[in-house]
Protein backbone atom coordinates (compact mmCIF):
# COMPACT_ATOMS: atom_id res chain seq x y z
CA UNK A 1 0.00 0.00 0.00
CA UNK A 2 1.40 3.24 -1.05
CA UNK A 3 1.42 6.01 1.97
CA UNK A 4 -0.10 9.00 2.21
CA UNK A 5 1.83 11.60 2.96
CA UNK A 6 1.15 15.78 3.80
CA UNK A 7 3.70 18.13 3.04
CA UNK A 8 3.17 21.69 4.72
CA UNK A 9 5.01 23.97 3.07
CA UNK A 10 5.14 21.83 0.08
CA UNK A 11 5.45 24.68 -2.37
CA UNK A 12 8.00 25.84 -1.05
CA UNK A 13 11.50 25.54 -2.21
CA UNK A 14 12.86 22.30 -0.48
CA UNK A 15 8.75 21.66 -0.23
CA UNK A 16 8.54 21.25 -3.67
CA UNK A 17 11.41 18.24 -4.20
CA UNK A 18 10.24 16.62 -1.47
CA UNK A 19 6.68 16.38 -2.81
CA UNK A 20 8.24 15.78 -5.96
CA UNK A 21 10.54 12.68 -4.18
CA UNK A 22 8.19 11.21 -2.56
CA UNK A 23 5.52 10.73 -5.76
CA UNK A 24 8.84 9.22 -7.92
CA UNK A 25 8.69 6.93 -4.90
CA UNK A 26 4.83 6.20 -5.10
CA UNK A 27 3.37 7.66 -2.33
CA UNK A 28 -0.01 9.70 -2.36
CA UNK A 29 0.58 13.80 -1.78
CA UNK A 30 -1.47 16.40 -0.12
CA UNK A 31 0.42 19.16 -0.63
CA UNK A 32 -0.61 22.32 2.26
CA UNK A 33 0.24 25.88 2.07
CA UNK A 34 -0.80 29.51 1.96
CA UNK A 35 1.49 30.87 -0.88
CA UNK A 36 3.14 33.44 1.15
CA UNK A 37 6.44 32.75 -0.10
CA UNK A 38 6.21 29.25 -2.02
CA UNK A 39 4.26 29.30 -5.36
CA UNK A 40 2.30 27.90 -7.39
CA UNK A 41 4.52 27.48 -10.04
CA UNK A 42 6.91 25.53 -7.98
CA UNK A 43 4.51 22.58 -8.05
CA UNK A 44 3.03 23.54 -11.46
CA UNK A 45 4.51 20.26 -13.10
CA UNK A 46 2.93 18.46 -10.01
CA UNK A 47 -0.16 19.41 -10.72
CA UNK A 48 -1.24 16.69 -13.32
CA UNK A 49 -0.11 13.75 -11.63
CA UNK A 50 -2.86 11.58 -10.23
CA UNK A 51 -1.13 11.18 -6.44
CA UNK A 52 -0.60 14.67 -5.82
CA UNK A 53 -2.91 17.64 -4.51
CA UNK A 54 -2.68 20.93 -3.84
CA UNK A 55 -5.03 22.49 -0.75
CA UNK A 56 -4.69 25.87 0.40
CA UNK A 57 -4.51 26.62 3.76
CA UNK A 58 -2.67 27.99 6.70
CA UNK A 59 -1.32 25.94 9.25
CA UNK A 60 -2.21 28.39 11.92
CA UNK A 61 -5.43 26.77 11.56
CA UNK A 62 -6.58 23.61 12.57
CA UNK A 63 -6.36 20.61 9.59
CA UNK A 64 -8.59 17.88 9.17
CA UNK A 65 -7.42 15.29 7.26
CA UNK A 66 -6.46 11.48 7.05
CA UNK A 67 -2.59 11.01 6.44
CA UNK A 68 0.05 8.34 7.29
CA UNK A 69 3.41 11.07 7.69
CA UNK A 70 3.42 14.96 8.08
CA UNK A 71 6.27 16.56 6.80
CA UNK A 72 5.93 20.07 8.57
CA UNK A 73 8.09 22.56 6.58
CA UNK A 74 5.00 25.55 6.64
CA UNK A 75 7.70 28.71 7.76
CA UNK A 76 9.20 31.57 5.85
CA UNK A 77 12.95 30.77 6.16
CA UNK A 78 14.80 33.63 5.05
CA UNK A 79 15.30 37.24 6.97
CA UNK A 80 13.40 39.24 5.21
CA UNK A 81 10.72 37.13 4.28
CA UNK A 82 10.41 36.10 8.50
CA UNK A 83 11.06 39.56 9.82
CA UNK A 84 8.05 40.99 7.08
CA UNK A 85 5.31 39.54 9.84
CA UNK A 86 7.34 38.92 12.62
CA UNK A 87 4.12 37.75 15.10
CA UNK A 88 2.64 36.03 12.06
CA UNK A 89 6.12 33.91 11.58
CA UNK A 90 6.34 32.74 15.25
CA UNK A 91 1.94 31.61 15.31
CA UNK A 92 3.39 29.83 11.75
CA UNK A 93 5.81 27.91 13.94
CA UNK A 94 3.94 27.39 17.14
CA UNK A 95 0.13 27.31 16.28
CA UNK A 96 1.48 25.11 13.19
CA UNK A 97 2.99 22.99 15.30
CA UNK A 98 0.46 22.06 17.75
CA UNK A 99 -2.17 21.69 15.04
CA UNK A 100 0.06 19.85 12.98
CA UNK A 101 0.79 17.56 15.89
CA UNK A 102 -2.82 17.32 17.35
CA UNK A 103 -3.74 15.97 14.00
CA UNK A 104 -0.48 13.60 13.88
CA UNK A 105 -1.81 12.49 17.54
CA UNK A 106 -5.67 11.89 16.12
CA UNK A 107 -4.46 10.05 13.06
CA UNK A 108 -1.54 8.08 14.52
CA UNK A 109 0.73 9.43 11.85
CA UNK A 110 4.43 10.30 11.79
CA UNK A 111 4.94 13.63 12.01
CA UNK A 112 8.69 15.50 10.99
CA UNK A 113 9.26 19.16 11.90
CA UNK A 114 11.85 21.31 9.55
CA UNK A 115 13.79 22.44 12.19
CA UNK A 116 17.11 25.00 11.57
CA UNK A 117 20.53 25.34 12.66
CA UNK A 118 19.27 28.97 14.17
CA UNK A 119 18.18 27.08 17.39
CA UNK A 120 22.29 27.39 18.24
CA UNK A 121 21.87 31.32 17.44
CA UNK A 122 25.39 32.57 17.13
CA UNK A 123 27.32 29.42 18.20
CA UNK A 124 29.79 29.44 20.77
CA UNK A 125 30.51 25.75 19.98
CA UNK A 126 31.86 25.13 16.68
CA UNK A 127 31.33 22.49 14.89
CA UNK A 128 27.80 22.31 16.52
CA UNK A 129 26.67 19.20 17.75
CA UNK A 130 22.98 18.09 18.26
CA UNK A 131 23.69 18.64 21.88
CA UNK A 132 24.85 22.02 21.96
CA UNK A 133 21.92 24.10 23.31
CA UNK A 134 22.71 27.30 21.32
CA UNK A 135 23.17 31.21 21.90
CA UNK A 136 19.55 32.66 21.34
CA UNK A 137 18.50 36.39 21.48
CA UNK A 138 15.09 36.34 22.55
CA UNK A 139 14.31 39.75 21.92
CA UNK A 140 16.16 40.26 18.86
CA UNK A 141 14.75 41.16 15.19
CA UNK A 142 16.00 37.14 14.14
CA UNK A 143 13.64 35.71 17.19
CA UNK A 144 10.32 35.25 16.13
CA UNK A 145 12.33 32.67 13.37
CA UNK A 146 14.80 31.20 16.20
CA UNK A 147 12.47 31.33 19.10
CA UNK A 148 9.53 30.23 17.34
CA UNK A 149 11.46 27.08 15.93
CA UNK A 150 12.89 26.40 19.71
CA UNK A 151 9.07 26.13 21.06
CA UNK A 152 7.93 24.12 18.05
CA UNK A 153 10.58 21.75 18.83
CA UNK A 154 9.70 21.85 22.61
CA UNK A 155 6.24 21.32 21.39
CA UNK A 156 7.62 18.05 19.47
CA UNK A 157 9.46 16.51 22.50
CA UNK A 158 6.40 16.62 24.49
CA UNK A 159 4.49 15.24 22.35
CA UNK A 160 6.29 12.61 22.40
CA UNK A 161 6.92 12.21 25.88
CA UNK A 162 3.04 12.46 26.80
CA UNK A 163 1.09 11.45 23.70
CA UNK A 164 3.71 9.03 22.21
CA UNK A 165 3.22 11.10 18.83
CA UNK A 166 5.22 9.50 16.60
CA UNK A 167 8.39 12.36 16.12
CA UNK A 168 11.18 13.48 14.11
CA UNK A 169 13.21 16.79 14.33
CA UNK A 170 15.57 17.63 11.81
CA UNK A 171 17.84 20.86 12.20
CA UNK A 172 18.38 21.78 8.77
CA UNK A 173 21.17 24.18 8.13
CA UNK A 174 21.39 26.63 4.94
CA UNK A 175 20.02 24.65 1.93
CA UNK A 176 20.09 26.21 -1.74
CA UNK A 177 19.77 24.92 -5.21
CA UNK A 178 17.09 25.58 -7.44
CA UNK A 179 13.55 27.09 -6.77
CA UNK A 180 14.49 29.49 -3.80
CA UNK A 181 13.06 32.46 -4.39
CA UNK A 182 14.80 35.01 -6.53
CA UNK A 183 14.23 38.05 -4.26
CA UNK A 184 13.90 35.89 -0.68
CA UNK A 185 17.17 37.58 0.44
CA UNK A 186 19.01 34.30 1.33
CA UNK A 187 22.81 35.08 0.12
CA UNK A 188 23.01 31.90 -2.63
CA UNK A 189 20.09 33.29 -4.52
CA UNK A 190 21.30 36.97 -3.86
CA UNK A 191 25.17 36.41 -5.26
CA UNK A 192 24.16 34.15 -8.33
CA UNK A 193 21.04 37.05 -9.15
CA UNK A 194 23.08 39.71 -8.96
CA UNK A 195 26.21 38.24 -10.75
CA UNK A 196 23.69 36.94 -13.56
CA UNK A 197 22.21 40.75 -13.77
CA UNK A 198 26.19 41.72 -13.92
CA UNK A 199 24.73 44.38 -10.51
CA UNK A 200 26.73 44.18 -7.59
CA UNK A 201 27.56 41.51 -4.99
CA UNK A 202 26.28 42.25 -1.58
CA UNK A 203 28.52 41.71 0.80
CA UNK A 204 27.17 42.14 4.67
CA UNK A 205 29.87 42.72 7.32
CA UNK A 206 33.11 42.01 5.98
CA UNK A 207 32.06 39.08 4.56
CA UNK A 208 34.27 36.61 6.83
CA UNK A 209 31.27 35.04 8.68
CA UNK A 210 31.12 31.30 7.70
CA UNK A 211 28.46 29.43 6.26
CA UNK A 212 28.00 25.72 5.83
CA UNK A 213 25.49 25.35 2.17
CA UNK A 214 23.78 22.00 1.66
CA UNK A 215 22.31 21.17 -1.96
CA UNK A 216 18.39 20.42 -2.03
CA UNK A 217 18.44 16.72 -3.15
CA UNK A 218 21.00 16.41 -0.48
CA UNK A 219 18.64 17.82 2.24
CA UNK A 220 15.42 16.04 0.68
CA UNK A 221 17.53 12.75 0.80
CA UNK A 222 18.24 13.13 4.57
CA UNK A 223 14.18 14.29 5.57
CA UNK A 224 13.35 11.07 3.96
CA UNK A 225 15.60 8.83 5.80
CA UNK A 226 15.12 10.44 8.96
CA UNK A 227 11.02 9.91 8.51
CA UNK A 228 12.05 6.41 7.81
CA UNK A 229 13.40 5.42 10.80
CA UNK A 230 12.11 3.54 13.62
CA UNK A 231 9.99 4.95 16.43
CA UNK A 232 13.09 5.31 18.42
CA UNK A 233 14.68 7.93 16.40
CA UNK A 234 13.02 11.21 17.25
CA UNK A 235 16.47 13.75 16.46
CA UNK A 236 17.19 16.46 16.81
CA UNK A 237 19.24 15.48 14.11
CA UNK A 238 21.60 17.92 12.19
CA UNK A 239 20.83 17.86 8.26
CA UNK A 240 23.91 19.84 6.42
CA UNK A 241 27.01 20.18 4.50
CA UNK A 242 30.23 20.41 6.90
CA UNK A 243 32.19 22.32 3.92
CA UNK A 244 32.34 25.67 5.52
CA UNK A 245 32.84 28.77 3.28
CA UNK A 246 32.98 32.25 3.92
CA UNK A 247 30.48 34.99 2.09
CA UNK A 248 33.61 36.22 0.66
CA UNK A 249 34.33 32.77 -1.12
CA UNK A 250 30.85 32.24 -1.95
CA UNK A 251 31.05 35.52 -3.70
CA UNK A 252 34.36 34.75 -5.45
CA UNK A 253 33.50 31.09 -6.93
CA UNK A 254 29.65 32.32 -8.01
CA UNK A 255 31.35 35.49 -10.12
CA UNK A 256 33.52 32.46 -11.41
CA UNK A 257 31.12 30.03 -12.56
CA UNK A 258 28.76 32.18 -13.89
CA UNK A 259 32.17 35.20 -15.69
CA UNK A 260 30.41 37.91 -14.62
CA UNK A 261 31.72 41.33 -14.12
CA UNK A 262 30.06 41.97 -11.26
CA UNK A 263 32.17 44.24 -8.60
CA UNK A 264 32.16 43.61 -4.73
CA UNK A 265 29.75 46.06 -2.69
CA UNK A 266 29.79 46.00 1.25
CA UNK A 267 27.19 47.01 3.35
CA UNK A 268 26.31 46.80 7.43
CA UNK A 269 25.83 43.55 8.89
CA UNK A 270 22.52 43.03 10.16
CA UNK A 271 22.02 42.52 13.51
CA UNK A 272 22.78 39.52 15.24
CA UNK A 273 24.01 37.45 12.11
CA UNK A 274 25.61 34.26 13.69
CA UNK A 275 29.20 34.49 12.94
CA UNK A 276 29.82 31.05 11.37
CA UNK A 277 28.28 27.68 11.28
CA UNK A 278 29.25 24.45 10.48
CA UNK A 279 27.06 20.96 10.99
CA UNK A 280 28.57 18.02 13.03
CA UNK A 281 26.32 15.46 10.95
CA UNK A 282 27.97 12.47 12.94
CA UNK A 283 24.77 11.68 14.15
CA UNK A 284 23.21 11.96 10.50
CA UNK A 285 26.15 9.52 9.58
CA UNK A 286 25.63 6.70 12.42
CA UNK A 287 21.54 6.90 12.53
CA UNK A 288 20.50 7.75 8.82
CA UNK A 289 23.44 6.21 7.18
CA UNK A 290 23.60 9.70 5.45
CA UNK A 291 25.88 12.23 4.28
CA UNK A 292 25.52 14.73 1.69
CA UNK A 293 26.83 14.61 -2.16
CA UNK A 294 27.01 17.51 -3.83
CA UNK A 295 30.12 19.52 -3.50
CA UNK A 296 29.67 23.46 -3.24
CA UNK A 297 30.86 24.00 -7.26
CA UNK A 298 28.54 21.69 -8.48
CA UNK A 299 25.26 22.49 -6.70
CA UNK A 300 26.11 26.27 -7.53
CA UNK A 301 26.34 25.28 -11.31
CA UNK A 302 23.09 23.83 -11.14
CA UNK A 303 21.46 26.44 -9.58
CA UNK A 304 22.96 28.77 -11.67
CA UNK A 305 21.48 27.28 -14.61
CA UNK A 306 17.80 27.96 -12.74
CA UNK A 307 18.47 30.80 -12.29
CA UNK A 308 19.69 31.69 -16.16
CA UNK A 309 16.53 29.96 -17.35
CA UNK A 310 14.73 32.12 -15.28
CA UNK A 311 16.26 35.48 -15.80
CA UNK A 312 16.23 34.75 -19.50
CA UNK A 313 12.00 33.90 -19.30
CA UNK A 314 11.64 37.05 -17.37
CA UNK A 315 13.48 39.35 -20.22
CA UNK A 316 11.34 36.97 -22.87
CA UNK A 317 8.53 37.89 -21.36
CA UNK A 318 9.24 41.93 -20.51
CA UNK A 319 10.37 41.96 -24.23
CA UNK A 320 6.86 40.13 -25.49
CA UNK A 321 4.77 42.50 -23.00
CA UNK A 322 6.56 45.47 -24.86
P1 LIG B 1 10.27 28.61 1.65
O1 LIG B 1 9.96 29.96 2.15
O2 LIG B 1 10.57 28.43 0.21
O3 LIG B 1 9.13 27.57 2.05
C1 LIG B 1 8.26 27.73 3.13
C2 LIG B 1 6.86 27.42 2.64
O4 LIG B 1 5.94 27.52 3.73
C3 LIG B 1 6.37 28.40 1.57
O5 LIG B 1 5.80 27.69 0.49
C4 LIG B 1 5.34 29.25 2.30
O6 LIG B 1 4.35 29.79 1.45
C5 LIG B 1 4.79 28.24 3.30
N1 LIG B 1 4.17 28.85 4.48
C6 LIG B 1 4.63 29.86 5.24
N2 LIG B 1 3.78 30.13 6.25
C7 LIG B 1 2.75 29.25 6.12
C8 LIG B 1 1.55 29.01 6.85
N3 LIG B 1 1.25 29.75 7.93
N4 LIG B 1 0.71 28.04 6.42
C9 LIG B 1 1.01 27.30 5.33
N5 LIG B 1 2.13 27.48 4.60
C10 LIG B 1 2.98 28.42 4.99
O7 LIG B 1 11.51 28.09 2.53
P2 LIG B 1 12.34 26.73 2.47
O8 LIG B 1 13.77 27.12 2.37
O9 LIG B 1 11.77 25.79 1.49
O10 LIG B 1 12.12 26.21 3.95
C11 LIG B 1 11.25 25.12 4.25
C12 LIG B 1 11.38 24.78 5.72
O11 LIG B 1 12.72 24.39 6.02
C13 LIG B 1 11.04 25.94 6.66
O12 LIG B 1 10.34 25.45 7.77
C14 LIG B 1 12.39 26.44 7.08
O13 LIG B 1 12.35 27.05 8.34
C15 LIG B 1 13.22 25.17 7.08
N6 LIG B 1 14.64 25.47 6.91
C16 LIG B 1 15.14 25.88 5.71
C17 LIG B 1 16.50 26.16 5.59
C18 LIG B 1 17.10 26.62 4.28
O14 LIG B 1 18.31 26.93 4.26
N7 LIG B 1 16.42 26.64 3.18
C19 LIG B 1 17.35 26.05 6.69
C20 LIG B 1 16.78 25.65 7.91
C21 LIG B 1 15.43 25.35 8.00
N1 LIG C 1 -5.98 19.51 15.35
C1 LIG C 1 -6.00 19.58 13.98
N2 LIG C 1 -6.33 18.46 13.27
C2 LIG C 1 -6.65 17.28 13.87
C3 LIG C 1 -6.61 17.23 15.29
C4 LIG C 1 -6.29 18.36 16.01
O1 LIG C 1 -5.71 20.60 13.39
O2 LIG C 1 -6.93 16.32 13.17
C5 LIG C 1 -5.61 20.70 16.10
C6 LIG C 1 -6.70 21.16 17.03
O3 LIG C 1 -7.23 22.36 16.54
C7 LIG C 1 -6.03 21.39 18.36
C8 LIG C 1 -4.56 21.09 18.12
O4 LIG C 1 -4.49 20.39 16.90
O5 LIG C 1 -6.13 22.72 18.76
C9 LIG C 1 -3.94 20.27 19.21
O6 LIG C 1 -4.65 19.07 19.31
P1 LIG C 1 -4.63 18.21 20.66
O7 LIG C 1 -5.54 17.05 20.45
O8 LIG C 1 -3.23 17.90 21.03
O9 LIG C 1 -5.13 19.21 21.75
P2 LIG C 1 -6.58 19.70 22.17
O10 LIG C 1 -7.52 19.45 21.03
O11 LIG C 1 -6.89 18.88 23.35
O12 LIG C 1 -6.37 21.15 22.46
N1 LIG D 1 24.55 37.82 3.28
C1 LIG D 1 25.36 38.64 2.53
N2 LIG D 1 24.83 39.22 1.41
C2 LIG D 1 23.55 39.03 1.02
C3 LIG D 1 22.72 38.19 1.80
C4 LIG D 1 23.25 37.61 2.93
O1 LIG D 1 26.55 38.83 2.83
O2 LIG D 1 23.15 39.60 -0.02
C5 LIG D 1 25.12 37.14 4.47
C6 LIG D 1 24.30 37.28 5.74
O3 LIG D 1 24.66 38.45 6.44
C7 LIG D 1 24.69 36.02 6.48
C8 LIG D 1 24.97 35.00 5.37
O4 LIG D 1 25.15 35.77 4.18
O5 LIG D 1 25.88 36.21 7.20
C9 LIG D 1 23.84 34.01 5.17
O6 LIG D 1 22.63 34.74 5.05
P1 LIG D 1 21.24 34.04 4.72
O7 LIG D 1 20.19 35.08 4.89
O8 LIG D 1 21.32 33.32 3.43
O9 LIG D 1 21.10 32.89 5.84
P2 LIG D 1 21.20 32.88 7.43
O10 LIG D 1 21.80 34.15 7.92
O11 LIG D 1 19.81 32.70 7.90
O12 LIG D 1 22.10 31.72 7.69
Amino acid sequence: MHKRVLVTGGAGFIGSHLCERLLARGDEVLCVDNFFTGTRANVAHLLGHPMFELMRHDVTFPLYVEVDEIYNLACPASPIHYQFDPVQTTKTSVHGAINMLGLAKRVRAKILQASTSEVYGDPGVHPQPEGYWGNVNPIGPRSCYDEGKRCAETLFFDYWRQHRVRIKVARIFNTYGPRMHPNDGRVVSNFIVQALKGEPITIYGEGLQTRSFCFVDDLVEGLMRLMATEDAVTGPVNLGNPGEFTMLQLAEAVIELTGSASQLQFLPLPQDDPRQRQPDIAKAAAELGWAPTVPLREGLKRTIDYFDALLSAGRAQAIAAD
